[in-house]
């Protein structure tokens, strides 16, 4: 491992502890995406007394519940996953339709508030902090996140440890530890969410391209992480974040080339 990225590791791991020591109880809110994959190794294995959850929006992939099942059977920390109130979800297909988020932006939102803001909060109430996996390169979105701040829209401490990791580094840890991960990855997936609302991404595009596609890149949050958003917000007066996300798979496309044969067959 390189002393860049062990320098990156021990980083990670003094936030971990410090937002245990100030901000106990503290809950990771588990994408479960490469990032999230790093923190949830990393988490089990050195600071298990924050808790992890996922959310199950019942639109997930496949693969995104098959890599559930392994966090499982691989971790002894528990991973709890909460699901959307029904009666919302039936008001909502029941105004919009089943797929109604392809219509429009609020739409979209209306759903992603549905299925993934309101279990948030439910999972939120009564902690005092809580981690995510967001990196700043990942998107013009999240170009002035900080690695410690107050998360006003949920009234607790938000941490993202990961902030300064790059893809690289990402899945150098993941390689190096052996760490499950999502196998949709393996087929040009770079950031994973929602089946209906995910799509593979071409060498080139953006990383986060793959995410909403049909709708404008400053518009690309699901309202899990507002205060950046409204920070880069149209109108707001302030600047769009100037960090150019990360040119998509060259990276990955290089990861997944320099594999052995066998595996590379198994994904393709
Ligand atoms: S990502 Fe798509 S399906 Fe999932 S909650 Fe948001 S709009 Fe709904």
């Amino acid at each position: 491992m390189s002393t860049d990225l062990n320098h990156k590791i021990a980083e990670t791991l003094l936030l971990l502890q410090q937002a245990v020591a100030d901000f106990a109880p503290v809950v990771f809110a588990n994408s479960l995406g490469a990032e999230d994959m790093v923190l949830t190794d990393l988490i089990a294995k050195y600071q298990p007394d924050i808790a992890m959850f996922s959310l199950d929006t019942g639109r997930l992939p496949k693969e995104t519940y098959d890599l559930i099942q392994e966090v499982r059977q691989r971790y002894s920390v528990p991973l709890t996953v909460y699901f959307p109130n029904n009666e919302l979800v039936e008001k909502y297909v029941s105004q919009h339709g089943i797929n109604g988020f392809y219509d429009s932006v609020e739409n979209r939102k209306g759903c992603c508030f549905t299925r993934k803001v309101e279990p948030l909060r439910r999972a939120l109430k009564g902690k005092g902090a809580w981690i995510t996996g967001m990196r700043r390169d990942q998107a013009v979105t999240r170009g002035r996140l900080e690695a410690s701040s107050f998360d006003a829209d949920n009234s607790l401490q938000k941490f993202n440890p990961l902030l300064e990791w790059s893809n690289k580094d990402v899945w150098a840890y993941i390689r190096q530890n052996d760490v499950p991960y999502n196998k949709l990855h393996d087929q040009f997936y770079p950031s994973l969410g929602c089946a209906p609302c995910t799509r593979s991404v071409s060498p080139g595009e953006d990383i986060r391209a793959g995410r909403w596609w049909w709708e404008d890149p400053e518009s690309k949050e699901c309202g899990l992480h507002v205060g950046q958003r409204n920070k880069v917000a149209h109108g707001s007066g302030m600047q769009v974040a100037s960090n150019p996300s990360l040119p998509a798979s060259c990276e990955r496309i290089i990861e997944i080339a320099a594999r052995p044969v066998a595996r590379q067959e198994q994904t393709a």
